[in-house]
């Protein structure tokens, strides 16, 4: 994984300069984990909150699955769908004294030739969209066609997308890149439920650390990046909540 990935990481550092392979992200987790805080992988539990996609199943990060989970919180775009029930469930399987690790982020695709908001699939002979449901709500929204307060249940995660992408509509319209600025967007949505739903929800745990990124898929042949936003440690026995990137991007 590490091999293939590595070839291409120039080419996704274009757009994400600060992008790695999501490989090498989980070692440099796992790594500081264990450094700072004394958890072994098997005292974590995983949970992640992104994009329902084939290709995050087919890109999964190997080293992962040292950690018991991951228990699924996303649906379309990453967004925690799987809502406070969901959180709760989670919250209840945590090893004793352990920790609760979630991953959040949207997702985006970059071709080998670096073109954003596309991968070529296994099997298929051209590119295709990458995250389809962000285009699909970026594509009304450039159209003018989302109501706001529109929600249907026969399509409730794409309608909750578009009106959260309808909330920040000057800043992704007028940003250089559309997409790249909607994925961000949702991006900040989702910290900010996953936060909301951390807050409602109690942990036998010891800590709870919350791994905010920007997931980067590529051709299937590729392998997937990690491109962080945030990493938060909450220590439930003292009360304190940090934010350790900065160290773990040292
Ligand atoms: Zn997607």
């Amino acid at each position: 994984m590490m091999n293939k990935t590595a070839g291409h990481l120039k080419t996704i550092r274009q757009h994400y300069p600060d992008a790695q392979s999501t490989a090498d992200a989980v070692e440099r987790y796992l790594d500081l984990f264990q450094r700072r805080l004394g958890l072994r992988p098997s005292d974590i539990l995983l949970a992640d909150s992104i994009c329902a996609d084939d290709i995050n199943c087919i890109e999964y990060p190997q080293r992962a699955s040292q950690m018991p989970g991951p228990f699924k919180l996303g649906g379309l775009d990453g967004f925690p769908f799987a809502g406070l029930t969901g959180m709760g469930a989670f919250a209840g399987h945590v090893p004793d004294h352990g920790a609760v690790f979630i991953y959040h982020g949207p997702h985006i695709g970059i071709t080998k030739e670096g073109v954003l908001g596309q991968i070529l699939r296994i099997g298929q002979s051209a590119p295709s969209g990458c995250c389809g449901a962000c285009r699909a709500a970026l594509a009304k929204l450039q159209a003018g066609t989302i109501r706001p307060g529109e929600i249907d249940e026969l399509d409730y995660q794409q309608h909750s997308l578009e009106q959260i992408v309808l909330t920040h509509a000057p800043r992704i319209l007028n940003a250089p890149h559309p997409l790249k600025e909607a994925t961000e967007v949702i991006g900040e949505a989702i910290a900010s439920r996953i936060d909301l739903l951390v807050s409602r929800t109690k942990y036998k745990a010891r800590y709870v650390i919350l791994a905010g990124a920007v997931l980067i898929n590529s051709d299937y042949d590729v392998g997937s990046f990690t491109a962080p936003r945030r990493l938060i440690v909450k220590d439930l026995q003292t009360g304190t909540t940090e934010d350790v990137l900065s160290v773990y991007q040292a």
